[in-house]
């Protein structure tokens, strides 16, 4: 009984003591909360565009690399920027790549290109990548004449009759979109406008998603 009676006396003289250094550990911790960022997520949806895209390929890039770091990144094939721009602002994806001037902001500001009709969105860029000039898969070629005749100063034959880019500024993107069309092989990519001047470009790269 003695003892217990001890025990009791020495935790209340415990608690009348070390309240303030416990008050004060307690207020530290909520302060710094306030400052913390919370941890990275470990798994990342990408929406990127067809297969043998671009997109694609950079998305399997950037999953090596994540791996790497312990993050898994999910990469999912699209129809391309459009689609990669709905599933993010569904929630249907965390990250994914999109063309300038396709969105706008919410408060009327237009696109990269200066569309004003970019369709408005709430979500902000990452960043701006780069330009993307038009770009052939060469080995999927099979010599139809489409490119080579449509715009001929950007695209030619090499030496084993295959297409390759030339001159990736040398037709409007006009012409490289249309190009990206007739393709028979579906491996010519329009990329990105070159011209931000070019007049329709809203229209024209709403065309390009689907081959880029
Ligand atoms: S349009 Fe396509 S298939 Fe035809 S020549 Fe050009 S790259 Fe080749």
């Amino acid at each position: 009984m003695e003892r217990l009676r001890a025990k009791l006396v020495a935790l209340r003289y415990l608690l009348a003591t070390a309240w303030p250094i416990m008050l004060i550990t307690v207020i530290g911790l909520a302060v710094a909360y306030q400052f913390v960022a919370p941890e990275p997520p470990r798994h990342l949806v990408i929406s990127t565009g067809g297969e043998s895209g671009a997109y694609y390929a950079y998305a399997k890039r950037y999953a090596t690399l994540l791996a790497a770091k312990g993050i898994t990144l999910d990469v999912r094939t699209s129809a391309g920027s459009r689609q990669n721009l709905e599933r993010v602002e569904k929630g249907e994806a965390d990250v994914g790549f999109v063309q300038g001037g396709i969105a706008g902001s919410q408060d009327g500001d237009a696109g990269d290109n200066g569309d004003a009709d970019a369709r408005p969105t709430p979500l902000r860029s990452l960043g701006s990548v780069a330009y993307e000039p038009v770009w052939v898969e060469t080995p999927e070629c099979s010599a139809c004449d489409e490119c080579t005749t449509l715009a001929p100063s950007v695209f030619a034959y090499n030496d084993q009759r295959k297409a390759v880019v030339t001159n990736p500024k040398g037709a409007s993107f006009a012409d490289l979109v249309r190009a990206a069309e007739k393709c028979t092989a579906g491996c010519l990519h329009p990329g990105t406008p070159w011209n931000p001047a070019e007049p329709g470009l809203d229209g024209l790269q709403a065309r390009a998603a689907k081959f880029n």
